[in-house]
């Protein structure tokens, strides 16, 4: 989840769209595919205007961008089938593949059907932590918590500090400095801990049950069997590789292997890495999936494919179909490449 540089992109979107860049660009930079990155698919979502909102896309716009890109010729395949041809430097024409990270089920009862009107595969990265209950929706519940109060008491070495939440400005502040917080402040370790005294200090109890947005196993296990659907690994409980020591990074991406084995009774062959960005996962990071044998795993850097993934099958960026702006358009000059040097400082091949 989360998309760090998600301003830079719009900005870069729009000078491309309206310039009328990208059609003209795409021979040059568009790349031999892309992976497409989902959160969230649902008509209802719970909350429409909230902070997290850019996670979730209509049923009916992920139709219309399927359609649009079969008219222009591309092929959608599996992850599997994305990899032999970026191998093959993309021999074979034009190709996308779908990806969702976290396991919601709106993907099983709302994207799916989309999916299997097309055709398309969907490769779904499951944290089992996050299904068990054993790791939160942070992000989520953040949300929550800002919306139950409008003043919220934090603790800080410095003593406790008082977070003004009552106009819907100062919650997507307190929303921010609270994102600070989990993100820089508080150990990666410890995130969760810190986040369960501060609801209780605030006077909101937090369950620890598997939230309601989730799949559960059952569900898992039969989207699993779903001849359109991959299930790829997630790390153990969502966390924040780059914070983490060696040998706790390597458990979260090595492990969790081991774990959806266990539940799924298939060991999975691909990564995502959680967060994805630049200060969630580096080379160290890349060297670790190496190690515990995944054939690819993919970042949430903005980019399209090309022929050079080859060599960095372990660092895919994707294009995320993004729901502060679902227009088909934004998605086409997202396609075209000319955004991929724009919003990676000139690079054409994105990595890590
Ligand atoms: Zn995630």
């Amino acid at each position: 989840m989360i998309d760090g540089g998600e301003a830079i992109r719009k900005l870069a979107l729009n000078v491309a769209r309206y310039t009328g860049l990208a059609p003209l660009a795409k021979p040059f930079v568009g790349g031999i595919g892309a992976i497409l990155m989902l959160h969230r698919v649902t008509a209802t979502p719970e909350k429409p205007d909230g902070v997290n909102r850019h996670l979730n896309i209509a049923p009916g716009f992920l139709d219309a961008v399927i359609a649009d890109m079969k008219a222009d010729g591309y092929a959608f395949v599996s992850l599997e089938e994305a990899i032999e041809r970026i191998k093959a430097g993309g021999k074979g024409g034009q190709f996308a593949t779908i990806t969702a990270d976290d396991a919601y089920r709106d993907n099983m009862t709302e994207a799916l059907p989309v999916l299997e009107k097309h055709g398309a595969p969907i490769t779904i990265y499951v944290a089992p932590g996050l299904i068990d209950g054993a790791a939160d929706l942070w992000w989520d519940v953040v949300e929550d918590i800002v919306n139950a109060r409008d003043r919220l008491t934090l603790a800080t070495p410095d003593g406790p500090v008082t977070i003004d939440c009552s106009t819907r400005g100062k919650k997507l502040q307190a929303n921010n400095r609270l994102h600070t917080w989990l993100t820089l402040e508080v150990r990666e370790e410890d995130l969760r801990a810190a986040l369960h005294e501060f609801a209780r200090m605030n006077g909101i109890r937090l369950d620890g049950q598997q939230p309601s947005t989730l799949m559960n196993w059952d569900e898992i296990r039969t989207m699993a069997a779903h001849p359109l659907v991959t299930i790829g690994a997630h790390t153990i409980n969502h966390v924040n590789l780059k914070r983490l020591s060696e040998a706790d990074a390597r458990h979260e991406i090595g492990d969790v292997r081991r774990i959806l084995q266990a539940r799924l009774g298939e060991e999975p062959r691909h990564l995502a890495y959680p967060y994805g960005y630049a200060s969630a996962v580096g080379c160290r990071e890349v060297g670790f999936a190496r190690d515990a044998g995944y054939v690819s795993a993919v970042t949430t850097r903005h980019g399209v494919l090309r022929a050079e993934h080859s060599g960095f099958l372990l660092a895919l960026p994707r294009i995320s179909v993004n729901g502060r702006y679902q227009s088909v358009a934004h998605i086409r000059t997202m396609l075209s490449g000319v955004t991929t040097p724009l919003a990676n400082a000139g690079k054409m091949v994105v990595t890590i």
